[in-house]
Order: structure tokens, then sequence, then C-alpha cells
């Protein structure tokens, strides 16, 4: 099966002998015993298990874990490395990650955060006691490109696992798996859910090794798993994934365009553009470059703000993915102690009518100046 044949039927999983076509939700915490029945909804769940198949399928893994959000996703994998392992992470992260890493994991994990766009320096920051590469790529919010098959490649000389962030991409656009990455990671929350309505997270694996063994221990007794609802509303947002990935790309793309050429616009970061420095990768490791893009408005923190509020379809709200456009001062929502620059406007690109939301771009601007 081809992407968009998965993304409509592989997560569905119907035993009912009375063949409803769309799988009912099983609100049940637990089942009748008998030979081969599930046992517990915390550790295995009809919708649940939809959700995982149909995201393994889509990223050509082995395996798949659900959580009840991406940062419990990615808190599985922390939770799995021994006490004192060295991580290299990018120092362009996802801000509630890095958080993660630098205070929930403060006295468990050494961390070092690099430019993952230039694979050199990785090789120079390994330690003897390196044990986990995350990769986050396209990165959030500076849509930096990183290399997976180069970094994975560097990894794996020192027997290293790689994590790859891929959220941006979706399994639509990019594969890590394909590209050398040993599992894969989404925010669920972001354009998999797609109608900004569902927070969570999940992990595919290329192989059922020892980490992972590990990880799926920690999603069934750690627990902190999604709920059948969120599982079944996510596996209806994936039937539509492939075609709403189109439809951002198409209007990002657009938008980019009109705000590179824009004389209020410093800067656009959108890999789609070939003024991007990671462009030729992107291009290389991705099938589309995804609806998410920021730039740097020329002017304070406060005259960013003003424009933000001057517009009328794009919502100024933190998250992205969502078939609405949302708009948002990053450094305002990072707060103190945030690297991004305050003049830095983080987009979101909705499924709205192009040319609506670049003539509200434009009268935005005109009230600006
Ligand atoms: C939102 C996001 C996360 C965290 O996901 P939640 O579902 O909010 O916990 C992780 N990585 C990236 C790139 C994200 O955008």
């Amino acid at each position: 099966m081809k992407t968009e044949t998965l993304a409509i039927h592989a997560g569905n999983q119907i035993t009912d002998s009375r063949k409803p076509v769309i799988q009912p939700i099983t609100l049940s915490t637990t089942f009748m015993h008998h030979e081969g029945s599930m046992v517990y909804s915390r550790l295995e769940n009809p919708n649940r298990e939809s959700l995982e198949k149909v995201m393994a399928s889509l990223e050509t893994g082995a395996d798949a874990a659900a959580f009840s959000s991406g940062n419990a996703a990615g808190m599985a994998v922390f939770q799995a490395l021994p006490v004192g392992t060295h991580v290299i992470a990018p120092n362009d992260m996802y801000h509630g990650l890095r958080r993660l890493l630098t205070e929930v994991f403060k006295d468990k994990l050494s961390v070092d955060f690099v430019d993952l766009t230039q694979p050199e320096t990785v090789e120079k920051s390994l330690k003897p006691h390196t044990g986990l590469l995350w990769i986050e790529t396209p990165s959030n919010p500076l849509l930096q490109i990183s290399d997976i098959r180069a970094l994975s490649d560097i990894a794996h000389k020192k027997n290293i696992p790689v994590v790859c962030d891929s959220t941006f991409a979706t399994p639509i656009f990019q594969n890590p798996l394909a590209w050398g990455a040993d599992m894969v990671m989404h925010s669920n929350t972001k354009f998999i859910g797609g109608h900004s309505d569902v927070i969570g997270g999940i992990l595919v694996t290329k192989t059922e090794n020892k980490i992972w063994e590990k990880i799926k221990t920690i999603q069934s007794i750690g627990g902190a798993v999604p709920s059948p609802f969120d599982c079944y509303l996510l596996v209806r947002s994936i039937k539509t994934l492939p075609y709403r990935m189109k439809g951002h790309e198409e209007n990002a793309t657009r938008l980019a365009g009109f705000l590179e050429s824009h004389p209020r616009i410093d800067e656009v970061y959108y890999p789609g553009l070939p003024s991007n420095p990671g462009h030729r990768t992107a291009k290389m490791q991705m099938s589309g470059f995804g609806g998410v893009l920021s730039f740097l408005f020329k002017g304070s923190a406060d005259k960013t703000d003003q424009f933000i509020a001057n517009l009328q379809y794009f919502t100024n709200a933190t998250s992205l993915g969502g078939v609405e456009s949302l708009i948002e001062r990053r450094a305002k929502v990072e707060g103190p102690g945030s690297k991004t620059l305050p003049n830095l406007i983080r987009l979101s690109v909705g499924l709205e009518n192009i040319e609506d939301l670049i003539s509200d771009m434009e009268s935005a601007f005109e009230k600006i100046s």
C-alpha cells in the first residue's frame, strides 16, 4: 500500500461481526479473560493499537508506542537511558524538550546542545559515555535542517542510538528511519492531530531491540498513555494527513515567497526557499517542506506584537499544525532565558484560502507603518 492508502486503512482493526466501516471507540478499562484477550487498558487498548499500527506503517517501523503528549514520548526515551548518560541534543530544540533535559533530568543525564547542521561539531562533542543523539529536523523555531544520514553514521560508529523528532515533517514528508535513525518521535498534537483538539505523542522504532523493550515498559507501567478517545481522534485525523500536508505546504510556500520579498521583513526561515541554508539537505531527505515558517519582523518586540495584533485570520496562539493559521512571537512564549530573538515570529500556515491570508498580512503591514 502507498501512503494515502495506508493512512486510511492501516489503523482499522474492526472485529465486530456487524462490520462497521469505522472502528468503534473501546472505552472499557478491562477485558474478560480469554485466549488472546487484552488485559487492561493501561497496558493495551484497541484504539491505541490502531494508532500505533498506522503510525508504524507510515514510518516503516517495526513497532510504535503512543503517549499522552509529545513530551511524554520524549521523556520515555530519556528515562530509558542509564543514569549518567551523556546526551547530544540540538541547540535549536523544541523548548519543552530542552527544559525536560535541563530541569527534570538535570541530575540524571548530562547534555550538550550542539549545532546539528554541522556534523563535524557533533563528532567533536562525542564522549566515552555518550548514549543518545537526539535530532530535531526541521527544528523549532528556526526550521534548521540536519542531515539525518550523516549524523546517524557518526553516532552508529560508536553504537550510539539516534532518535529524530520529526514533528514538523510528519511521516508524509520525512521518514527518518529510512535515513538511518533508530527511532522517530512525533508530537501528535501538531499536524497529525491537525485540528488543535488533542494532545499526544508517539515513538516509532526501526527494530524491537533492548532500549525499545525498556520504552514499552515505561509506556505501560509508567502509564502516560493516551485515552481511547484521543487515539480515535488521531486515527481519524491521519486519514486526511497526506492531503492536509499538501495544502499546508502549498500555502506555506506562497506565504514564504510573499514574506521574503516584503520590505518589513529581515529574514524568512523556511526550508522550501532556495535561499535557505538547509534547502539542499531538505530536498534530499524530505518529500515536502511542511507548513511552519518563522521570520524576523523589522522592528522592536512591541512593534512585532502590534503587527500580530493587526491580523484577522491568524490567531495569536501557541502550537502549530492545525487547519487554522496560528501566529506567535516566540520569545514571549518561551519566556525569560529564551535564546530566541525578540522579533522572531513563528507562523503555522493553515488551510484557509491563500489569497485571504496574504491580503490579511498586507493590511496588517499597512496599519503598522
Ligand atoms: C510541540 C512539540 C513537541 C512536544 O509535544 P507536546 O505534544 O506539546 O508535548 C515536541 N517537539 C516538537 C518539535 C514540537 O513542536
